[in-house]
């Protein structure tokens, strides 16, 4: 049983990222230190993603929904949400994870589209996923 992954635009999900069960994840590498981030992202980076595969699982606990992007989301994003449904399919327990999604665009679409990004150096970024 295949997940499927579904493209988000940006708008699309400006709507939804106030819901408390949604979590973004950020796989750019080096970028995110330079370029800003879209408030409240997690940052679990292409190349080393696999090996912190098991940690992403535990700390989107208890969200449904979950929004991967890398810089153009062409690659990166779209590779990472693939490998983390396979992971979940291997996994014995249920996640509790409905759907996979890839932003649109990616980080730079959504940023040229003028929305709002953070520029914090937190690790991880403490902004709200709400504020705009
Ligand atoms: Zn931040």
């Amino acid at each position: 049983m295949a997940r499927s992954i579904s493209y988000i635009t940006g708008s699309q999900l400006l709507s939804i990222k106030r819901r408390p069960n949604i979590a973004i994840i950020d796989v750019r590498d080096e970028e995110r230190n330079y370029d800003g981030h879209i408030p409240g992202s997690l940052h679990y980076a292409s190349g080393s993603f696999i090996d912190r595969i098991s940690n992403l699982v535990q700390e989107v606990k208890g969200k449904d929904t979950l929004v991967f992007h890398c810089a153009l989301s062409q690659v990166r994003g779209p590779s990472c949400a693939r490998k983390f449904a396979n992971y979940l399919e291997e996994l014995k327990e249920d996640a509790g994870i409905k759907s996979i999604l890839v932003l649109e665009r990616g980080y730079n679409g959504w940023e040229a589209a003028g929305r709002p990004v953070c520029r914090c150096t937190d690790i991880p970024c403490k902004a709200e996923t709400a504020s705009n």
